[in-house]
């Protein structure tokens, strides 16, 4: 068997070397470099090989795999989505993804995504605020105040200045929890104590409930004219957050249409409703935000691509670095035909005596 040293290991990134690499870039230059690494890549969305994730339903949630790839690189995520989970101590969202060489088919990155998920959603919702929120909009209602909320907050003061949250959560404990960990972050904070006094005065209103059901979070009469809306938590079948005539009233953007269809909050309209793709607003082939009055809504439900453009920037990011070991993932025999004789040279030598 070959010395570790010499076989093909494959750079593997914890949970706590994440947390390490996070605050070693600073937070808000991670969801700055993340949202330019997904602008990137969705100016060449033409280039990635694209499908609707594959999803495992059950009464208590959904375990989905998020593949994508391109001519070099082919990366894919699991993660589930389970709302109850938190009673029990548990997260709602967990993932992990890994990246590889689509010349040879060798993994070169695996890496936790669950802290990886809630900047690469935060740094997607900003970038689609940057292209459709009204001008120099400052005030964002940040309802539901789980474990995304305050990557949300960050992001969208990073990119796109805004300087002001105000946080409702059915759960005042979410909101408690948020508030304390966003004290300090160069962001006013306001506790709300209903989703009417949250979107008072925001320009930006963004909704990251978990609850799987028809949920009626935002409802037409609680929307003024000119707000931009992003959408995260409705991202199932069955599992929405806006009233079906906020919708109508909205300019749509979504990621893919053929896994929003299925998941998003457009689910509740006709297949045929018009929705803009955000890749094609980004590259300047459609417009974003045209009227002051008009409504735009990210309908946002997660797309592979946005994990492939993190996959690949936590990969440049964290080379040099200490915070990654090297995992024998990889069987790696002397003669790749010769399998077996890596399985036999693992056996113990037998004694001189057994040998006849
Ligand atoms: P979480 O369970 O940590 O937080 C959800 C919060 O929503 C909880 O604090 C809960 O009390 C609150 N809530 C539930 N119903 C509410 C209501 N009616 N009004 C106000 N608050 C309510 O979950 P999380 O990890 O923050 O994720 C939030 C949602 O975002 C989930 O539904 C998840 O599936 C989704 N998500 C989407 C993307 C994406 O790319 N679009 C990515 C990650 C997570």
């Amino acid at each position: 068997m070959l010395p570790p040293s010499q076989k093909a290991l494959v750079p593997f990134i914890s949970v706590d070397h994440m947390m390490q690499l996070i605050n070693h870039i600073g937070l808000e230059q991670m969801l700055t470099g993340l949202a330019s690494a997904i602008e990137d890549d969705f100016k060449r969305w033409q280039s990635f090989d694209k499908t609707p994730r594959i999803a495992s339903h059950s009464a208590e949630g959904v375990i989905e795999l998020m593949p994508t790839a391109d001519e070099t690189a082919y990366g894919f995520k699991y993660v589930n989505g389970h709302p109850k989970n938190t009673r029990s101590g548990l997260q709602t969202v967990t993932a992990f993804g890994l990246l590889a060489d689509v010349k040879t088919g060798y993994p070169v990155l695996l890496t936790e995504m669950t802290l990886l998920t809630a900047l690469r959603t935060a740094a997607t919702s900003a970038v689609a605020a940057k292209y459709l929120a009204p001008k120099a909009a400052g005030t964002m209602a940040m309802i539901g105040n789980g474990a995304q909320s305050e990557f949300q907050t960050i992001a969208m003061k990073a990119i796109c200045g805004i300087t002001c949250v105000r946080l409702y959560d059915i759960d005042p404990t979410a909101t408690a929890k948020a508030a304390q960990n966003l004290a300090g972050q160069g962001i006013k904070v306001i506790r709300c104590s209903s989703p009417e006094h949250a979107i008072e005065g925001a320009q930006i209103i963004t909704t990251c409930t978990a609850d799987k059901q028809y949920a009626t979070i935002l409802t037409d009469n609680m929307i003024g004219a000119g707000v931009h809306i992003n959408a995260i938590g409705g991202d199932c079948p069955g599992k929405t957050e806006l009233h079906r005539d906020v919708l109508l009233r909205s300019d749509i953007f979504v990621e893919y249409p053929p896994q929003t269809r299925i998941e998003g909050e457009i689910q509740q309209l006709e297949p045929t409703h018009p929705v803009t793709e955000l890749w094609r607003v980004i590259a300047g082939q459609s417009a974003g935000r045209t009227e002051t009055k008009q409504i735009t809504l990210f309908d946002s439900v997660g797309f592979a691509i946005e994990d492939f453009s993190a996959l690949r920037y936590v990969r440049a990011q964290v080379h040099g670095t200490p915070f990654l070991q090297m995992l024998d993932l990889l069987a790696d025999p002397n003669d790749p035909r010769d399998l077996f004789g890596m399985l036999k040279r693992s056996q113990p030598c037998p004694s001189p005596l057994e040998i006849v």
